[in-house]
């Protein structure tokens, strides 16, 4: 058994990790010992995340640096290039929406014991607690607002605890432009320390690769060959870590388990009705991206394309998508079913496609909208209209910054559950469904990609008769 276990495919290893954790989590839940599980496995647990946590700054850094320096030539960025942008932004921002409207609406984490949501809830105020005095006792620089100024410090002591939070406060909500402000780094170092100040990476990427573009080849060839190698020495380290996932998941799942059901095994089932529901929203709003909107834009179209047609085409890519949860390992078979099969001219597909698998990932946006509200729906927590247009943007800019491979809507998931101050650990409580929902959202977002490319050539009026 061990022998066609070690045989199997990754994402069997990692079922197999999930469904022991459950089983270690509620047999030892039923023995009454769930409080060892939660000292002595649990910590594997937060060791995974740590380490993705680890991963994501540089990476966001080097793949976005590495996406623009992919355009070659500066004047490329004209016409083409502020068009290809322009629409994936476009349908990245409906992704979000149409993602935010139905959580929402459907409201899965609602779904679920009210008892265990005021738990959640408690926890989620410890946390709060504990964050803020952690911040305090660890340097008195750390009560930083977004903008990554250090909010003016004194030594912590009861009283001013409150008195800094206010402060930070105010000054985050100083103006309506505060946001706009607040992506551009004051520090460089402090945002790329700061998994927080995201954005301000972000923002710093995409104004390094287009200066790297401008500069003369002798001295911008080592700098691309530089950014090159580190994003493949990133993309290392995410492998290396998925290749030990099946463990860490089986010690994610059994502390998670564990923690929430104490020694009352009955609360488990509690847990997968909710994430059953939060399951079932993601992939109906991929399915209305990938049966609806698509569809919609394609048949649209001047020269109209027949939706069935589209399909057919795109099937292969599909497929791969489906079965690598990678738009980058897919990507030689979406330009060739692009060129080959819908006719867009290389000329186009070589400069839009790669791009929009490093840039345009509408089902990763989407699933990060709905896991966001979920969660917080899950913990009680009321988010206002102001953090949800906080997650149109951040998971925009966050599927903008995921690398195009397995688990890196997720690991950029910290980023936008951070920027509307939520716990960044929760990302472990969706993480048993995650490598099913990591399949489809990789199909929508290469179909999101493909389908950009043919608006283009169309526009262009590059797109050849069959
Ligand atoms: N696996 C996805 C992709 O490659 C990214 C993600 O994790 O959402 O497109």
């Amino acid at each position: 058994m061990w022998k066609k276990y070690k045989k199997s495919p990754l994402h069997i290893k990692i079922i197999a990790g999930l469904v022991a954790g459950i089983i270690f989590a509620v047999v030892s839940s039923a023995l009454g010992i769930s409080q060892f599980t939660v000292d002595w496995i649990d910590p594997f647990g937060t060791i995974f995340i740590r380490a993705l946590k680890m991963i994501a700054v540089p990476l966001v850094l080097f793949s976005i640096i590495k996406g623009i320096t992919g355009l070659h030539d500066v004047s490329k960025l004209g016409r083409l290039g502020l068009k290809t942008i322009l629409i994936y932004l476009v349908t990245t921002v409906t992704a979000v929406s149409i993602g935010l409207a139905l959580v929402n609406t459907v409201q899965p984490g609602k779904l679920v014991d009210e008892n265990q949501r005021i738990e959640n809830r408690r926890a989620y105020e410890n946390w709060v607690a504990q964050k803020d005095g952690v911040e305090l006792i660890d340097g008195e620089q750390k009560v930083a607002s977004e903008s990554g100024e250090a909010v003016e410090s004194k030594p912590a002591s009861g009283p001013d605890l409150s008195d800094k939070m206010e402060q930070a406060k105010k000054q985050k909500e100083a103006g309506p432009l505060q946001f706009l402000v607040d992506m551009v780094p004051g520090n460089l170092f402090l945002s790329l320390s700061n998994n927080g100040l995201m954005l301000q990476v972000i923002c710093f990427a995409l104004f390094f690769g287009v200066c790297l573009l401008s500069i003369e080849k002798k001295y911008a060839k080592p700098v691309i060959d530089f950014v090159d190698g580190m994003n493949e020495v990133f993309l290392k380290m995410v492998d290396v870590i998925m290749k030990a996932a099946p463990f860490f998941v089986f010690a994610l799942l059994a502390g998670v388990v564990s923690k929430m059901a104490g020694d009352d095994p009955g609360k488990v089932i509690e847990i997968f009705k909710g994430l059953g529901w939060y399951s079932l929203t993601v992939v109906v709003g991929l399915a209305a991206m990938v049966f609806g909107i698509y569809p919609l834009v394609l048949t649209s179209l001047k020269k109209k394309m027949s939706y069935k047609k589209f399909f057919k085409a795109l099937g292969p890519a599909q497929m791969l998508a489906f079965s690598t949860s990678s738009s980058a390992a897919t990507l030689p078979v979406t330009m060739e079913c692009v060129n080959e099969n819908l006719k867009v001219p290389k000329s186009i597909s070589s400069f839009v496609l790669p791009i929009g698998a490093t840039v345009n990932m509408d089902g990763t946006s989407l699933y990060q909208a709905v896991a966001v509200i979920f969660l917080a729906q899950f913990h009680m927590v009321d988010l206002t209209l102001g953090q949800q247009l906080m997650i149109i943007l951040t998971a925009t800019l966050a599927s903008i910054g995921s690398a195009a491979v397995p688990s890196a809507g997720l690991i950029m998931l910290i980023i936008v559950l951070e920027s509307v101050g939520l716990n960044p650990a929760w990302i472990a409580i969706i993480f048993p469904v995650d490598r099913i929902l990591d399949m489809c959202r990789t199909v929508v977002n290469v179909t999101g990609d493909a389908t950009v490319s043919t608006i283009i050539a169309q526009s262009e009026g590059e797109l050849a008769k069959d």
